[in-house]
């Protein structure tokens, strides 16, 4: 019997108290480790073997979130829309496969203007999102200012710039991570005593990056401070426990860190049935 050749959405549910997260994937991202600074080659292959990866075959990931929170529904990136290879781009089929309309959307959630995040937020030049306000760091703005893509999406969408510890919506509170661009920011998601902090592109190679956190990427804006922030804010998560989410952590992107003998790594969250 051959097999089936339908695609199956890449979509995964995730809940922080009453708060709800459906997890998107864009596809895989051809990173590796040409992109990263401070390793060599026989070290990434030691540091992707040491967490049962194939250093020939292993594939960074590249996830987009969607977040109902007390009545709002928040898009958090849009993914590369095919710029990465064509396996990348799914992240409009996988929000129609979730059920959401992109008329659905109120609020756009930019964690940085770096092209895997922002390209699928047009859509002929347009807004895909056509209901939605975008929400941008200052920092961000200003710095990619004449930059084609960020200019084309900020003069597609109403734009109102955020700083740091601003409420996005009800339990979503922005929380600036500065290095790899200026106003890189994630969420800290918080409905009473459940938690989850989204930390976008802390690592875009996790398993190498959480063995090492010295090594930084080729598209760090300020590769110290990107370390800086990168180290404090592993030393947080693994001291609580508190579950992150990133953009480049393989699909859907959540897990709790653990700090190890040698630097830390992830360990998955179970699936939650929540669907
Ligand atoms: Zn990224």
């Amino acid at each position: 019997m051959p097999h089936a050749t339908t695609r199956l959405p890449d979509a995964q549910r995730l809940s922080v108290g009453g708060i709800r997260i459906t997890a998107l994937s864009d596809g895989p991202l051809p990173l590796g480790r040409d992109v990263l600074t401070g390793i060599d080659a026989p070290e990434y292959a030691r540091l992707l073997r040491r967490d049962h990866h194939d250093p020939d075959t292993w594939r960074s990931g590249l996830n987009a979130f969607v977040i109902e929170t007390a009545g709002r529904t928040v898009l958090v990136d849009a993914g590369v829309a095919g710029r990465m290879g064509d396996r990348t781009g799914r992240v409009p089929d996988n929000l129609a496969a979730a059920g959401f309309a992109p008329g659905d959307i109120d609020t756009v959630f930019v964690t940085h203007l770096h092209p895997d995040h922002i390209a699928g937020l047009l859509d002929g030049g347009g807004a895909r999102f056509s209901n939605a306000t975008l929400r941008v760091h200052g920092a961000d703005r200003d710095h990619f200012a004449g930059d084609d893509l960020p200019d084309a999406v900020l003069a597609a969408y109403e734009v109102e710039t955020f700083a740091a510890g601003i409420d996005i919506a009800p339990g979503l509170r922005a929380l600036p991570l500065p290095g790899h661009t200026p106003g890189h920011s994630g969420l800290e998601i918080a409905d009473g005593d459940a938690t989850l902090l989204l930390w976008t592109d802390i690592v875009h190679i996790a398993p190498v990056q959480l063995a090492n956190p010295d090594v930084g990427t080729t598209f760090d804006v300020d590769p110290d401070r990107a370390r800086a922030t990168r180290k404090a804010l592993l030393d947080r998560v693994s001291a609580d426990a508190t579950p992150v989410l990133g953009s480049h952590v393989t699909f859907p992107g959540a897990g709790v860190i653990e700090r190890l003998a040698e630097g830390f790594a992830l360990r998955p969250l179970p699936y939650t049935h929540d669907g």
